[in-house]
């Protein structure tokens, strides 16, 4: 049942005025100005008042967090104090708080014009040791397409790393777990729906043996490497104490330095550094409201991208930046980026291909991220009715410098999930009623 999305009034693909043909999961045919598909088409959707792009993909998120949002003692403060104050609440993880976190996080992102949502989960406190099976679950429901990351922490402040005892696993445990979820749900094959990455959570709270075991184990197995890396100059000064030398050179001796693995954050590079991420392929995402909020600095996206290093865009954790709106993130890169390299330096088009293209490299993905014949068919279509928009002259351009912050409707491998900014069959009441009491018995302010 071929479908016509039909003369969209801007849409972010060359040769596609007229709007695309969609059939099953994938886009068939782009239509250009003035022509009619030469596909026969069943039905027809008028697309005339929806700034169209590809879905946008999120690549970092640690959706538990959603259950300490604006947590009154870890406000203001930097990343490792903030860190500190939370990981002995984050300890208090139960299975059905943590399954409404997850719910929470992806309905967000998905009203927000995500498609494709990475999650870092790395906490495992002794009852809840099955997170990523429980985030299937729920974005299956959801419908939408995840790369979930089975994290993991193993030093402890006794040890010398940052996270408590209560947080963190044994190695055998960790890499035993890892291979049990790739082998249960990673899906390598063309559109797939969910996919598994391995990710030790940072230099200061995992071993170099589980850094070197975890990439043997992903080499093995053909799945990506995610971590933290270079967010702020206390981890440079933890690297240089603990293993006496950089965040990067750490990385390269660990044997992450490579096309498989992509980052999060990757602020205090040096030139030397930026050079040697763009010849190894290693993916950098930028994260411009956690580090607006943690003043950890910025991203260096351009001279990344110019090294021939895949930049892409993500929300972070909720309680870093309290919120999971990846348009809203687009707005934040283009702003936060031009104020260091000037403003006819950076366009809206360098903030869209960040969410886009640059975040499917990062997920090593060629399936999903623009919109062409063959790609999955996963679209964000956004209408420019609220007063914010009136009187733009450049919709796509608008999309960005209004501010948009929800999309009308959403399709993922070419099913609609969103339609008139609604979720069909979710109740947005009663899910903020129930995570909200949930996080408040988290948080001990219940
Ligand atoms: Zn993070």
């Amino acid at each position: 049942m071929p479908l016509w999305i039909k003369s969209p009034l801007a849409i972010l693909a060359s040769s596609a005025e007229n709007g695309l043909v969609i059939e099953a999961d994938k886009i068939i045919e782009l239509v250009a100005a003035g022509a009619e598909p030469a596909n026969q088409v069943d039905q027809i959707f008028d697309a005339s008042a929806h700034v169209v792009l590809p879905g946008l993909i999120n690549t970092h998120h640690h959706f538990y967090q959603t259950l300490t949002r604006a947590h009154p003692k870890a406000i203001n403060k930097k990343l490792f104090s903030w860190l500190q104050t939370l990981y002995p609440i984050w300890a208090g993880l139960e299975p059905e708080g943590f399954r409404l976190a997850v719910r929470v996080a992806l309905a967000e992102l998905l009203l927000s014009g995500c498609t494709t949502a990475s999650d870092h989960h790395y906490v495992y406190p002794e009852n809840l040791t099955d997170g990523v099976d429980i985030e299937v679950v729920e974005a299956e429901a959801l419908g939408m397409r995840v790369h979930l990351t089975r994290g993991s922490m193993n030093l402890s402040a006794e040890d010398g790393g940052l996270p408590p005892k209560s947080v963190v696993q044994d190695k055998d445990t960790i890499l035993a777990d890892s291979e049990r979820v790739i082998g249960r749900f990673h899906d390598p094959a063309d559109g797939a729906m969910v996919r598994i990455a391995l990710a030790p959570c940072s230099p200061f709270s995992v071993t170099p043996d589980i850094m070197v075991e975890t990439a043997a184990l992903a080499e093995t197995l053909d799945v990506r490497l995610h971590t933290h890396l270079s967010e702020t100059e206390d981890e440079n000064e933890f690297c240089q104490e603990m293993f006496g030398c950089r965040p990067v050179d750490y990385l390269e001796q660990q044997g992450w330095l490579t096309d498989r693995t992509w980052l999060a954050h990757g602020i205090h590079f040096n030139d030397d550094e930026i050079a040697r991420l763009g010849t190894a392929g290693t993916g950098i995402v930028h994260c411009p409201s956690s580090n607006y909020l943690l003043a950890s600095g910025r991203c260096p996206a351009p001279a990344l991208e110019a090294a021939g290093a895949p930049v892409g865009l993500a929300v972070d954790g909720s309680a870093s930046q309290d919120c999971s709106n990846l348009i809203q993130e687009v707005r934040q890169a283009m702003y936060l980026q031009r104020l260091y390299e000037g403003a006819d330096a950076i366009t809206h088009f360098d903030a869209f291909r960040w969410a886009t293209e640059g975040s499917a490299r990062c997920l090593g993905r060629t399936d999903i991220g623009t919109l062409r014949v063959g790609a999955q068919a996963d679209l964000a279509m956004f209408s420019l009715d609220e007063l914010r928009f009136s009187g733009e002259g450049d919709p796509l351009a608008a999309l960005v410098l209004c501010g948009a912050h929800r999309a009308d409707r959403v399709m993922v491998a070419g099913n609609w999930v969103v339609e008139s900014g609604i979720i069909p069959g979710l109740d947005i009441a009663a899910l903020r009623k129930a995570h909200h009491a949930a996080a408040m018995t988290l948080q001990g302010l219940a």
